[in-house]
């Protein structure tokens, strides 16, 4: 009997390493009626202890293909968006082997900050105003032209390319702005290709949000909308990092905005990506800004954010493989897709010096005192050392997550877990899910 179902388990390929990576393959487990046999590229310490850990690059994609026609995976889902840019969907279909995401067309939504915003216009889709420019020279003429108003203003400058989440530059002012300018486009902080052309954007004020769908192509399913705080420090202070903690709360995009969302942003996108030719099929993350003149796209990624995506799915009571299968399958329409009532939080725990040069390698203590029937330690930069014990190797290592009734019981459940985690150089935000910081 065992044998039998043994050999009839499903395997899935899950390609990443952070924190989202591992929400993602503990919420496949959890969700699913059946076994399923989960392999991770290349994965962490934490995900390693439910998944098998395949030691290839997520960028490897001819290694990546090969893998998963040897092992005969049934469905690959991707992580990070840099394989999705690079084609890893084209070049798997073209296999004839099954991937859930977005074709490197669909993609640049993400891929090119330019290609989204010419996009944003042609369909209506309401976000700042903005010009191209093709060298430091025009993005300073610009500058100084006084479309983005005078010398004291705001402007955001925004490099076309993938940046790593460093592309992105508010200025408070023109001074600032220039020396945007000259830090992408001639010093090249971001990368050098991805900042050979940079968007100038009016910045806006309001609230952010992000909301993120499942989308086949056809139709799409809202997931619970997500607020991220992206500073390191408390009270919104220092400098961004790749995300501190993460919450859900029907506070983070009331009802009669979420409606405007959807049928001003989140349907024109869609339909617009099918009558340009590259239907989207995969995961759409929203990232608004609710202004006083209403919702604005700030931007899009074309996967799960991180820490986003560890909120949203501990909320999740559906099976995610049968989500992933008729996104596949174009069968969205048919799927009802259920979350709990209430809310969640993720409180990223990082390492001393992290979004900088940060410390690593402590073994991290109190793992096993936590009770993981009310709150999830997904890990990001862990490893684990010779003896076997977790270490803290990246600048985020951990995010404690946990959905309750309400936002405060969520985020006390956080905490409860992470006063029992300990390693030297631990350092997180006390004040995750306070309204009116990000
Ligand atoms: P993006 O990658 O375009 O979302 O930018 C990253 C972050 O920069 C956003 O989450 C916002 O906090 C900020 N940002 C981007 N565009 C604007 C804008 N037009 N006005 C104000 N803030 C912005």
């Amino acid at each position: 009997m065992a044998a039998s179902a043994l050999t009839t388990m499903k395997k899935i390929l899950i390609i990443g390493s952070g924190g989202r990576e591992h929400a993602l393959v503990w919420a496949l487990q959890k969700t699913s009626p059946e076994p399923i046999e989960i392999f991770c590229a290349p994965g962490n310490a934490g995900i390693g202890q439910s998944a098998k850990l395949i030691d290839i690059a997520i960028n490897d994609l001819s290694r990546l293909v090969d893998f998963v026609e040897a092992k005969k995976i049934d469905l690959t889902f991707v992580g990070p968006e840099a394989p999705l840019v690079s084609g890893i969907v084209d070049k798997f279909t073209a296999r004839g082997l099954r991937i859930v995401g977005p074709t490197a067309a669909a993609a640049r939504l993400e891929g090119s900050k330019i290609f989204a915003k010419d996009f944003m216009t042609r369909h209506g889709i309401p976000t700042a105003t903005y010009r191209v420019a093709e060298g430091p020279e025009q993005a300073i003429e610009c500058l100084r032209s006084g479309e983005f108003g005078d010398a004291g203003n705001a402007v955001v400058i925004k490099a076309d390319g993938l940046a790593a989440g460093k592309g992105v530059i508010v200025a408070r002012n023109r001074a600032e702005a220039e020396k945007a300018v000259a830090d992408l486009m001639v010093h090249h902080v971001a990368g050098s290709e991805a900042a050979r052309r940079v968007v100038i954007e009016q910045a806006l004020n309001g609230q952010e949000a992000s909301l993120l769908v499942f989308a086949d192509g056809r139709d799409y399913v809202l997931m619970p909308a997500a607020r991220d705080h992206k500073r390191i420090g408390e009270n919104d202070t220092g400098p961004n990092t790749g995300g501190m903690g993460s919450i859900t709360d029907a506070s983070v995009l009331e009802q009669s905005i979420q409606n405007r969302v959807v049928s001003e942003i989140v349907e024109p996108t869609l339909a617009g990506a099918r009558d340009e030719g590259f239907p989207f099929n995969g995961v759409l993350f929203l990232g608004l800004m609710l202004t006083e003149d209403g919702p604005k796209l700030l931007e899009y990624n074309v996967r799960f954010g991180d820490p986003e995506t560890q909120a949203i799915l501990v909320r999740l009571k559906s099976d995610l493989l049968s989500v992933f299968d008729a996104i596949y399958s174009q069968t969205l329409g048919t799927l009802n897709v259920e979350w709990s009532e209430g809310s969640s939080a993720s409180v990223v725990a990082a390492n001393r010096g992290y979004p900088g040069k940060y410390e690593s390698g402590a073994i991290i203590e109190g793992l096993d005192e936590i009770n993981r029937d009310s709150v999830q330690v997904f890990h990001a930069g862990t490893a684990t050392d010779a003896s076997g014990q977790v270490i803290a190797m990246g600048g985020r290592v951990l995010g404690v997550t946990a959905a309750a009734e309400s936002l405060s019981s969520a985020l006390n459940r956080c905490y409860e877990a992470l006063g029992r985690i300990h390693w030297p150089g631990m350092q997180f935000r006390r004040d995750i899910g306070r309204r009116g910081q990000s």
